[in-house]
């Protein structure tokens, strides 16, 4: 056996970059063609063959492939080019992964848990390999990106994520453990699809599932520990927002649609606000969509604004909702849910459509997190750039053919004037008068994963709300007054690694201040405590640590 199992591990994998002597001594030589290359060139090739691939999917299917051989030189290729390759590995295309994640199959990745497992979690955590697990994200596939659900079609997005902690933030993959919770999916398509991988059963919503989910916390925390990270991802609205309060101050948890989300889009406003000239306690913000994003945001805007003096009823009024049945206003006919309640407001006149909401609030900004495709019209657009010298117009909803509009749309009917920012990536557009605008991309990876690796590395008990707000002011901060100029709200995802490591040393700092990280003794140098982590895609040398004693005698004298 000798060094097989680490040619045929993706961890240790190093493939033709084993050396001769390595080779001979891991008894795998002739089992690899002669030539030893460098990575160098290993991923140059699959560079060279990813570039021949047209279709997104068969780009998904083909980095995935790499990441089950060599995890190493999957890494490198994804880092070298994350710009180009972000998009595939996360949205939009895992989105396209996941629903058909039961055609493109190949392996396995991560750990699935179902509702028939209650009681056994533990013994499925121990099937795990790994023993050090720091960061876990876990969905139960009840509304994947946009989509909807996909029951357990939606590993990919867990997957997605984790790779993210790793190329943006350096944390070691083998601390990264995607979770699938499957209590079966209410996806009828997916319930009479052969391909299907998970339980034929309707969604499990009784008590049941949620004694599963504590079940799971408790498993985690009793097997990797108390300060495991645990990121919720892409649960269904109610579900989000009830373990979120019900879990928050008794685990180190975070989710990531609601407060991820709104830390990325307060960036933006952030940034925003630098080119409109106004303070945020100025703006009056319109939401398209009342769920878990809207609420995020909005309530993070809230913390913002208080935190430049207003009070938190002024802040709240500031912000409107408008969801599937209209504005959200006193005395609605139309069913609201609680975490709604403090912003419904009195009703500002007759409003029949979000035309009409935004010519009535007169909006500064307008945040699209409805999921549910272009409705951000031409007319809406144009009243935006009417009432607005700047008008601040996020089109969020994730995949791409849900967004409210277009990048395009956005820049040609505001003459260039609107700062715009979305859930997707939108190329740079060109307006008439041949200015170039890049579109910023309100992408949760600049937060999450920077946000991650300090609350990893401080020993956090539980995470704070204004940890996601000091995290959006350093994004913030960190786009140059050249890159906004560009039109751009987020330093270019070309540098997310740099901006990662330098928002986690900065939280980093922040939690030690405030008394929140409980890693001793406390680094003086946060900089250098949070670098010396950073995991780098160098393969390691499989040769035994062989040396020669000087001259020495063993002859009794
Ligand atoms: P959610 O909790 O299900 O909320 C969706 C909201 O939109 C609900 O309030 C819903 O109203 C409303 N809505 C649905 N159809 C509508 C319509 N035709 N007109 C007006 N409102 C409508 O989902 P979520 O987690 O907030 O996510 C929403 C979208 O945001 C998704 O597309 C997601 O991909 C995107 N998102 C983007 C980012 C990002 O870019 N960084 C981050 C997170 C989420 P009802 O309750 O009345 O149905
Ligand atoms: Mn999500």
């Amino acid at each position: 056996e000798k060094g097989k199992p680490l040619m045929l591990s993706p961890r240790t994998n190093k493939g033709m970059a084993f050396s001769l002597q390595e080779r001979q001594i891991l008894g795998i030589h002739g089992l690899l063609p002669p030539k030893v290359e460098t990575q160098e060139i290993q991923a140059l090739r699959f560079q060279k063959n990813l570039k021949k691939l047209n279709d997104p999917l068969e780009k998904y299917i083909y980095l995935m492939g790499i990441q089950e051989r060599n995890e190493k030189l999957f890494y490198r290729v994804l880092m070298e080019d994350i710009e180009e390759l972000m998009p595939i590995v996360y949205t939009p295309t895992v989105g396209l992964a996941c629903t058909q994640y039961g055609h493109i199959f190949r392996r396995p990745k991560g750990l699935f848990i179902s509702i028939l497992d209650r009681g056994h979690i533990r013994s499925i955590l121990d099937n795990w390999p790994e023993t050090n697990v720091a960061v876990i994200v876990v969905t139960d596939g009840e509304r994947i990106l946009g989509l909807g659900d996909l029951g357990v079609y939606g590993m990919g997005i867990p997957v997605g994520k984790l790779c993210l902690y790793t190329a943006c933030a350096g944390i070691r993959p083998e601390k990264c453990l995607p979770v699938v919770i499957d209590v079966g999916t209410d996806n009828k398509t997916l319930l009479k699809d052969p391909f299907y991988m998970g339980l034929y059963q309707k969604r499990d919503r009784s008590q049941a599932y949620d004694d599963l989910i504590d079940e799971f916390m408790e498993a985690v925390v009793d097997k990797y520990g108390q300060d495991t990270l645990i990121q919720f991802e892409d649960f269904g609205n109610h579900n989000a927002f009830r373990f979120l309060r019900k879990y928050r101050e008794k685990f180190c948890t975070f989710n990531d649609d609601i407060q991820g989300t709104a830390s990325v889009a307060l960036a933006g406003l952030l940034a925003a606000q630098r080119a409109v000239g106004k303070p945020i306690t100025e703006h009056r913000v319109l939401f398209l969509g009342a769920g878990e994003a809207a609420l995020g945001i909005a309530n993070l805007i809230v913390m913002a604004m208080m935190e430049k003096g207003m009070t938190q009823a002024e802040a709240r009024k500031k912000i409107w909702m408008y969801d599937k049945d209209g504005l959200l206003v006193k005395g609605r006919l139309q069913e609201m849910d609680p975490n709604q309640e403090v912003f419904i407001h009195d009703s500002p006149g007759n409003v029949q459509s979000f035309l009409d909401a935004v010519n009535t609030i007169k909006p500064t900004a307008i945040i699209g997190v409805a999921g549910a495709g272009p409705l951000f019209t031409h007319d809406v657009i144009k009243v935006m750039g009417t009432l607005n010298e700047r008008p601040i117009i996020f089109a969020l909803s994730n995949p791409t053919n849900k967004a409210e509009c277009t990048a395009e749309e956005a820049y040609t009917l505001t003459d260039g004037r609107c700062l715009f920012a979305s859930g997707s990536p939108f190329g740079p557009v060109t307006l008439s008068d041949g200015r170039v605008l890049t579109p910023g991309q309100g992408n949760n990876a600049y937060i999450f994963p920077g946000v991650g690796l300090a609350v990893i590395l401080s020993g956090v008990r539980h995470i704070s709300d204004t940890v996601f707000l000091e995290a959006a002011k350093t994004l913030a901060e960190q786009l140059t007054d050249k890159e906004l100029e560009e039109g751009r709200l987020y330093p270019p995802l070309s540098n997310i690694r740099e901006v990662s490591i330098q928002m986690a040393v900065k939280v980093v700092e922040y939690l030690y201040a405030k008394g929140m990280a409980f890693h001793y003794p406390e680094p003086l140098d946060k900089n250098a405590f949070v670098r010396a982590t950073i995991w780098n895609t160098d393969y390691e040398s499989f040769l035994p640590d062989t040396y020669d004693w000087p001259d020495v005698s063993f002859t009794p004298k």
